[in-house]
């Protein structure tokens, strides 16, 4: 499995402190993807993709309630080269 998410990062963060001059002298500058998870079967990172679930819930009494509520899909290529990430698409909550 490849490690681009961990290699977008860190080119990433080279690229500010290089190009930025406002983090150039930040010792523990951290630069990351926000939706991330652990891969099981291969202990690695892949980049997940959230999902909105929204609808209007009904009480028993009439009532009515926005109510809403995110899942997240793992991605199961890559986004950066296009390798397999795991065997399967996983759903987290
Ligand atoms: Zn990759």
């Amino acid at each position: 499995m490849c490690d681009c998410i961990e290699k977008t990062e860190q080119s990433f963060k080279e690229h500010l402190k290089k190009n930025d001059s406002k983090f150039k002298d930040i010792e523990d500058l951290d630069v990351g993807f926000e939706n991330k998870a652990w891969l099981i079967d291969s202990g690695k990172m892949a980049l997940t993709l959230p999902i909105n679930i929204n609808w209007v819930h009904v009480t028993k009494t009439g009532r009515m309630m926005a109510k809403t509520k995110q899942q997240s899909f793992t991605m199961e290529y890559c986004p950066f080269c296009g390798e397999k990430q795991s065997k399967e698409s996983v759903v987290n909550e």
